[in-house]
């Protein structure tokens, strides 16, 4: 079953999940993400986060894929994987 996408998210394979996704991995807006990778994460009004950026080297995959395993509710995803 698919997650419920936060509908900020930029065109690309990773993602956050919204708030009210059905499998209860929603954002809880603790703002790890944005606060320590702002060039990819933005914060909606209620501080839920959304991917404002995707990564495009492997570098920026890796610090994607480090602060996706930091997320307490595994909020962060990829497509595909
Ligand atoms: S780390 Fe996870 S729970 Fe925290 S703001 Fe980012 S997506 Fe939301």
């Amino acid at each position: 079953m698919s997650s419920m996408k936060h509908p900020n998210n930029v065109p690309g394979s990773w993602y956050t999940t919204y708030p009210d996704d059905p499998n209860g991995e929603g954002c809880i807006a603790c703002n790890i993400c944005y606060t320590d990778l702002p060039k990819f994460f933005k914060d909606d009004e209620d501080g839920n986060a959304y991917v404002y950026r995707q990564p495009e080297t492997p570098e920026e995959t890796s610090e994607f894929q480090d602060i996706a395993d930091t997320c307490a509710v595994g909020s962060i995803k990829k497509d595909g994987k």
